[in-house]
């Protein structure tokens, strides 16, 4: 019986991915209380395989989301490409251990030629180190503590072995639009939000070059500069050579945040937009956003690949065995030890787009945000921001939290809202490999039908 039962998983998984067009985009019916009592108590006794997984089907089933599926525009979120989610599924299968090269030579490998294909795809240093993490705040927190160690390294403080307490302060700067994850790696590092000067920014989102230079001169010492490749609301981008400039005359550490920006480097029609971004020093990037690969999946790269290991690796006793010496480590460029060998997703999907289905993909999703915006604009909203990317920023005057409110109960689209220099906004991001002309058309008239609903209360 067991042995069907991988099979049925995965033909559950198909069907599922088979409705996602079809199913209402977001379960507003939902009764948390019969879904908690269909999950019910922890039994006593055991229950059989096949059992558990029909229970747990049906219990959740009502509270799935689609956005997986090709008409959810919230947050940046794509749906797993079919190669990757397959290789999802053997991922579990193959339960390795992506630790070491020990643990899992497969893991180890398909990681190291992966991250290979990364590093060529952003146009990034052939020679910088990178580990797979579980996403852009995995990203964030790591390429900020290879910073971390290395500022602190040129002041003659070893921040590994003596902590922060005595250590000079490391100020960092960033933008007011930066992603709320860098704060979090902040607190995580200890060097805490207080370390943080917000820099203004311009009406697009990026950051104010000489507002930087100026908050940069008011002080000397260790210091951390945090870029963005595609601002989280505008998906504008900073302006590179300026603001490394700025920052190498004080010797800062640059980081991009490029959860999903980064994929422009990977679209001749967009690299521009990221131009000079390869002469920072530290870099993060999403899987599971743009490269539509399962959950967990974000990307660290590093310049200084001696930093980033210092930042991260351990070494146990235990550890020192017969490990191919030549075969990279993926547990010491991440914050995991015992991990999911998060190597495979991203190779399939890599190898199932091709060089020119990265950019196909990228390139699409930003057509279809230009589509969104120009009908929207004839359809009498006001769009916000210069559609640079695959965000579009939608106001309906007085009414945007209502309009919004009711296209998401129609179930026809999913599209968050968001707060952009005081307005309270609709916001789209376009990011999944499904998404057709046809559904930003049918989403647009459900957001047509929806104001028209409204203003006639
Ligand atoms: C989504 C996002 C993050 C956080 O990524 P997670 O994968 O959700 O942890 C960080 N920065 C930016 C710009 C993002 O858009």
């Amino acid at each position: 019986m067991t042995d069907d039962l991988l099979p049925r998983a995965a033909e559950l998984a198909r069907d599922f991915r088979a409705d996602l067009a079809g199913r209402p985009v977001f379960p507003h019916d939902l009764d948390p209380a019969a879904v908690r009592t269909a999950l019910g108590d922890l039994p006593d006794g055991s229950t059989a395989p096949a059992t558990v997984l029909e229970q747990l089907r049906t219990a959740v089933e009502p509270a799935l989301v689609a956005s997986a599926g090709p008409r959810y525009f919230g947050f940046v979120t794509g749906g797993a490409l079919e190669a990757a989610a397959a290789a999802d599924i053997l991922t579990t299968g193959w339960d390795q251990n992506g630790f070491n090269p020990l643990t899992s030579p497969a893991a180890a490998l398909a990681e190291e030629v992966a991250g290979t294909w990364l590093k060529d795809l952003f146009g990034l240093p052939p020679t910088a180190s990178f580990g797979f993490v579980t996403g852009g705040q995995g990203g964030n927190t790591v390429c900020l503590a290879a910073a971390r160690h290395a500022v602190l390294e040129r002041a003659g403080w070893d921040v590994e072995t003596r902590g922060l307490h005595g250590a000079p302060p490391v100020r960092v700067f960033a933008g007011s639009g930066r992603h709320a994850t860098i704060d979090r790696a902040l607190r995580l590092l200890g060097l805490g939000t207080q370390s943080l000067a917000e820099v203004p920014t311009s009406p697009d989102g990026a950051i104010d070059v000489p507002a930087l230079r100026a908050a940069l001169s008011t002080a000397d010492g260790p210091a951390i500069v945090c870029l963005q490749a595609g601002e989280v609301n505008t998906g504008a981008f900073d302006d590179f050579p300026a603001a490394i400039a700025a920052a190498r005359q004080h010797d800062a550490w640059v980081h991009v945040d490029g959860a999903f920006g980064l994929w422009a480097a990977a679209c001749p029609a967009l690299r521009h937009l990221t131009d000079g971004m390869a002469g920072a020093d530290s870099w993060s990037a999403d899987g599971h956003k743009w490269l539509n690969v399962p959950y967990d999946s974000g990307y660290a790269f590093c310049a200084h690949p001696a930093a980033h290991v210092a930042a991260t690796s351990y070494t146990a006793a235990y550890l020192v065995g017969d490990s191919p010496e030549t075969l990279r480590s993926p547990g010491d460029h991440v914050l995991e030890s015992s991990r999911r060998a998060r190597g495979f997703t991203t190779w399939a999907a890599l190898r199932q787009l091709g060089r020119q289905g990265v950019a196909d993909l990228v390139e699409r999703n930003c057509a279809l945000a230009r589509r969104f915006a120009a009908q929207l604009s004839d359809a009498g909203a006001d769009i916000v921001n210069d559609v640079v990317l695959n965000q579009v920023l939608v106001g309906f005057g007085d009414d945007t939290p209502r309009v919004l409110e009711a296209v998401q109960r129609s179930g026809e689209c999913w599209m968050g809202g968001t707060t952009w220099q005081g307005r309270r906004l609709m916001r789209i991001s376009v990011s999944n490999w499904q998404t057709t002309e046809a559904d930003v058309d049918r989403s647009v008239a459900a957001i047509r039908t929806a104001w028209r609903a409204v203003q006639t209360r």
